[in-house]
């Protein structure tokens, strides 16, 4: 009788940690599965363009609207959530339990949330690696020198667009003396010089903060195409993949010029040893006695809305989670893995942002690149984080789309109101061209009780039980709020702009909470961590710092779930760079056990 197919590696998730991963197994010649839930081909080129149409056609425009979810793989939309004078209201496939809803969105598709994904790529701070020692959640194993390398190699691998001097000097990272990044920075928007004119070199104060912070805006690195360096790699120079960035502003949650890195240019360089299997939705592991992953359960569909399937098993030395913090949570949880700790599904994190909008006195013309370009990164660091969550300003180049709605709103509202013709174009112009937005990227730490857990009673097509969360904020994330409201309406009025936030609690703004007599909104940024959280002991974390299971040692748990803190950077360059750096782990224990099946390792060696 035939027994289950073998592989080296089977990596469960075909996103952006997982492609890389696969990529750089398959590059070492072991031979490796990807299982993913969500359809789609590798053929990107076909792919990309049927996304593309969806998107122009979609009615509401939100992150996930050109990706072809399935009922058998669903996940989490924007739309789920709604607000009110009673509290929130989740509608969506994710239950949410707690007090405050978990805001962001993920993709169950072929390439994950990367599709969708804005493409700002920064490193973590040095300081955010020992937020512990701050008084306000977890010190990591490993800090920024044990990552530095594999920055590097991620920023190449994603192709990233930055200043070394300018990220040196302004944000205090540390880099080997010779190194330049892959591509030369992308150009401020008209938006980011107008306001370093008002705010270069004037100083904002912060409650919590004894002396005021000097402001810079400063550049932000980017995950897409900018002018190629020739000085990159020793003066070897680097090749982007894809077309410049031509500005067209439609990042989240599709670039038509694949200007921007997506996990489907990783997955077109992977080698003939790695195999793609879609609509293939993993719903078990399964360990034997001594804790070895010794199964991998998977559900094949051909239909995508009903919940007819098949179920098969696969073997393979080695396994990769890679299915996003919330979805590998839940595969540990239903598989009853790595139980030690009591960890998985704890510490759920994410980026709560503050947002504030206004209008200048004269147009700034945002919409004319990708989301944000420039920051303010003074916040980001120093002993106020004891006192208060740090928080990363993003400068946003989109008018007020992720607050209020893109500018379609405006067309139907003067149409409405019979304005047509020349007069429409002008009055859009004139609200639409002074239109300007903050966004304060606010740390969260990590805190048990913000948890993933099973909802058995609630199960998705084809009869798994789907996420349910619990989610709050620290009064210690609310001081931030505070903290990020006082230093927006400084650099307010450093613009001279008009202030045109309010936050209520009205179906738009699920996030609207209210703390020491203000009311504040939090929108969710899409940086799902802490679930599967690394750490220096058994007792106290579900991954070692090479992200393996403390409990199943050919078990692997990657992506911002393995993250002790996730600081104020956005973080999947972060999750790309330890993603990197435990495929070079799973290779010397690969070759450790010398089990492989393949003998496509010796002939590529
Ligand atoms: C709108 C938006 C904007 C963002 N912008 C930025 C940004 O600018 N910078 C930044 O650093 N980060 C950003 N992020 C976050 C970033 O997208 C995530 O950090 C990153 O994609 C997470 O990677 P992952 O591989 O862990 O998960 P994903 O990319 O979500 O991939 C997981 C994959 O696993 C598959 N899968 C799930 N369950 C199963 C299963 N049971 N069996 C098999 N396969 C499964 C999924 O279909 C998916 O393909 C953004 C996110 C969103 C939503
Ligand atoms: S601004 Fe336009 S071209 Fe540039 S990455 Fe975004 S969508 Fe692509």
């Amino acid at each position: 009788m035939k027994g289950p197919q073998r592989y080296d590696v089977v990596v469960v998730g075909a996103g952006f940690a997982g492609s890389l991963v696969a990529k750089a197994l398959g590059e070492r010649g072991w031979r490796v599965l990807v299982l993913e839930a969500g359809a789609g081909t590798r053929d990107a080129w076909q792919d990309h363009q049927d996304a593309v149409r969806a998107f122009h056609t979609a009615v509401v425009k939100t992150p996930t609207a050109p990706y072809r979810t399935t009922a058998a793989a669903p996940s989490p939309d924007v739309l789920d959530l709604t607000g009110g004078r009673d509290g929130f209201q989740a509608h969506g496939y994710l239950l949410q339990r707690g007090a405050l809803p978990y805001a962001s969105p993920y993709l169950r598709v072929n390439g994950g949330s990367g599709n969708a994904w804005t493409g700002l790529a920064l490193r973590m701070h040095p300081e955010d690696f020992r937020a512990g020692e701050f008084g306000h959640g977890r010190n990591w194993p490993i800090g920024y020198a044990d990552l530095e390398p594999y920055y590097r190699l991620a920023e190449g691998e994603i192709g990233v667009a930055a200043d070394v001097e300018e990220q040196r000097r302004a944000v205090g990272l540390p880099f080997p003396e010779d190194y330049v990044f892959p591509m030369h920075g992308l150009p401020r928007s008209y938006l980011d010089a107008v306001l370093a004119e008002a705010v270069d070199g004037n100083h904002a104060r912060d409650p919590y903060q004894g002396q005021p912070t000097e402001l810079s805006v400063v550049g932000t690195p980017q995950a897409r195409n900018g002018p190629p360096n020739p000085a990159y790699d020793h003066g070897r120079g680097y090749r982007p993949d894809g077309h410049r960035c031509a500005g067209y502003a439609s990042c989240v949650p599709i670039c038509p010029e694949q200007a921007k890195y997506t996990p489907m240019k990783t997955q077109a360089r992977w080698p003939a040893t790695v195999t793609l299997r879609t609509r293939a939705v993993v719903n078990r592991l399964r360990a034997t006695s001594t804790g070895r992953i010794s199964e991998i359960c998977y559900q094949l569909y051909r239909d995508d809305t009903g919940g007819e399937h098949t179920s098969h098993t696969v073997e393979a030395d080695m396994v990769v989670l890679a299915a996003h913090a919330i979805e590998n949570a839940k595969l540990l949880l239903v598989s009853g893995l790595a139980t030690r700790s009591d960890q998985v599904g704890r510490n759920l994190m994410d980026h709560p942002a503050l947002l504030t909008w206004g209008l200048t006195r004269e147009p700034i013309g945002p919409y004319r690149g990708p989301g944000s370009t420039s920051g303010i990164e003074g916040f980001r660091f120093g002993p106020a984080r004891r006192r208060r969550a740090p928080f990363r300003v993003e400068i946003g180049n989109w008018g007020w789309n992720w607050a209020l709605g893109p500018p379609d709103r405006d067309v139907a509202d003067l149409l409405r109101q019979n304005v047509f013709g020349k007069r429409l174009r002008q009055v859009l112009a004139d609200r639409i061209g002074r239109r300007f937005m903050l966004q304060f990227e606010i740390e969260q730490e990590a805190d048990p009780a913000n948890r993933v857990t099973l909802a058995p009673d609630h199960r998705d097509r084809l009869g798994n039980p789907r996420p349910a969360l619990h989610y709050r904020l620290s009064d210690h994330v609310k001081r931030g709020m505070v903290a990020a409201k006082q230093v927006s309406d400084q650099l307010f009025a450093l613009l001279d702009a008009e202030d045109h936030t309010e936050y209520r609690p009205v179906a738009s703004m699920p996030g609207y909470l209210e703390f020491e007599g203000q009311s504040f909104c939090y929108w969710g940024a899409g940086h799902g961590g802490g679930t599967h959280i690394m750490g220096g002991s058994p007792h106290d974390s579900v991954v070692n710092q090479w992200q393996q299971c403390w409990d199943h040692p050919n078990l692997y748990a990657v992506g911002c779930g393995s993250m002790p803190s996730l600081g104020t950077s956005n973080p999947s360059l972060t999750m790309a760079a330890l993603a990197l750096r435990s495929a070079e782990h799973l290779d010397r224990e690969l070759l450790a056990t010398r089990t492989c099946v393949t003998v496509a390792k010796e002939a590529l060696r």
